[in-house]
């Protein structure tokens, strides 16, 4: 059997200290990786700072015969964005793998929510993965490798009560996605988010008694396999909960075409336009924007 190593490469994973971040960590270590284990050590709600958490899967890595560093810089400000990815090159002198984990959560109601517990969550989870993805993405494309992982979730896909900050953050992952897998591929560097499910303190308040096993370590192969060499994917997402792997992507239904629409045309062909027969599912690294304006206008044509 062989196994996938990752020997020479080295990876910075953000929010690494706790949870998801630190399954990866100690993943990708015991496989070779040299690991920048970066984590400011912050409160759920992203407050306060501990250098603990990311110092102790450092001694972890380390105890199992690994190497890695441990970095405390926020990925909520540019300035720790490119002090994380500078960790990596003063370290270990490059970067290969990329993966942006780390996160916070502060819930309030659309009607409600402050414009500062906003702001916030945005901060770690969008801005924070542009703010590491930027300056990570200039190295890859120049050394002409990199695999990057971006953390999506199913409050970005599907939405969930109080959590407007963090599903506009994880749905922004969508559109990360697709542009870095589509300015990568000439340069070897692909991307790929994942849609993790796991119980980690995210899961404290809830009632996880029917859960089945649903730890983190369910979820660290298949980012693994994301950020290994051997990954032929890109532009994708995938989903991993409690040992399910599935695909996630975008998709529209084919749709109808008539010259002219009016609002009680639509509202008379409503159960056309949304019959899912016939899904369009466009790959976005492989042309899916030119692909969605061509069949578009080729439906056009066809009628006409
Ligand atoms: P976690 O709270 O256990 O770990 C997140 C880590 O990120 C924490 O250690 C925290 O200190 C760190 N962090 C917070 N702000 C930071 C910052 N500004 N800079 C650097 N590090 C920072 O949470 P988790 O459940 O392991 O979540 C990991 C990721 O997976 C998050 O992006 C989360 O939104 C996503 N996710 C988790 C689940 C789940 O089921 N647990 C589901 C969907 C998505």
């Amino acid at each position: 059997m062989t196994e996938r190593r990752f020997d020479g490469r080295v990876a910075v994973i953000t929010g690494a200290g706790r949870g998801l971040g630190r399954a990866y960590a100690l993943l990708l270590g015991s496989l070779g990786a040299k690991v920048v284990v970066n984590d400011i050590g912050a409160a759920m709600s992203g407050a306060g700072a501990d250098v603990g958490p990311a110092e102790e899967v450092v001694r972890e890595i380390k105890a199992a015969g690994g190497e890695a560093v441990a970095n405390t810089d926020s990925v909520a400000t540019p300035e720790g964005g490119k002090a994380i990815i500078q960790a990596a090159l003063d370290k270990y002198g490059r970067i290969d793998i990329l993966i942006h984990n780390a996160g916070n959560v502060r819930y309030g109601a659309l009607a409600e929510i402050s414009n500062e517990d906003f702001r916030a969550v945005l901060d770690v989870h969008l801005l924070g993965a542009f703010n590491v993805v930027r300056p990570a993405f200039e190295l890859m494309c120049k050394a002409g490798y990199g695999r990057v992982v971006l953390t999506s979730s199913i409050g970005g896909l599907y939405g969930m009560n109080n959590t407007v900050n963090y599903a506009m953050s994880k749905a922004a992952m969508i559109g990360l996605n697709n542009v870095a897998a589509i300015e990568g591929a000439a340069h070897n560097v692909k991307c790929n988010a994942i849609v993790p499910g796991a119980v980690t303190r995210m899961a404290d308040g809830l009632d996880t008694s029917f859960y089945p096993p649903m730890g983190p370590e369910l979820v660290a192969p298949v980012v693994g396999w994301l950020a290994h060499e051997s990954c032929s994917i890109t532009g994708e997402m995938l989903v991993a909960i409690a040992g399910r792997v599935a695909r996630a992507y975008v998709v529209e239904t084919e749709g109808v075409f008539q010259p002219e629409w009016s609002i009680d045309d639509v509202a008379a062909r409503i159960d056309e336009i949304r019959d899912p027969a016939g899904l369009w599912t466009l790959h976005p690294a492989e042309h899916g924007h030119m692909d969605h304006i061509k069949r578009s206008c080729e439906m056009a044509k066809a009628a006409g």
